[in-house]
């Protein structure tokens, strides 16, 4: 027979958790956003959606101050466990990421 004991598996799954939340931070933060509002979890299709916007910044220099701010922070490869993001703060990214597409078609 072949129990695993509970009472351990309980116990690292809590550990995990708990050290998970306290480490996650939000990658894309604005001092405009409340940094004390729940943080949410990265997740491969966030970072899809997130990650268009930092190559876009690279390719011109032309872009909203605050936008370049974020990018710089703007972690190379996520990390699914540390990385996090606020929603407020994810909305007014990619809103900036819609404003600098116009920019650029204006422009032209
Ligand atoms: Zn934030």
């Amino acid at each position: 027979m072949d129990e695993t004991p509970l009472s351990m598996k309980k116990r690292n799954n809590k550990n995990k958790k708990t050290n998970n939340t306290n480490q996650r931070k939000c990658i894309i933060h604005y001092s405009s956003v409340n940094s004390k509002s729940e943080i949410g979890q990265l997740t491969p299709i966030t970072w899809q959606k997130m990650k268009p916007t930092d190559d876009q910044r690279n390719t011109s220099k032309d872009c909203v101050s605050e936008f370049d701010e974020i990018c710089d922070s703007f972690p190379h490869e996520p990390n699914f466990i540390s990385h996090g993001f606020h929603r407020q703060c994810y909305m007014i990214f990619t809103n900036i990421k819609k404003n600098y597409c116009k920019s650029m078609i204006f422009k032209m």
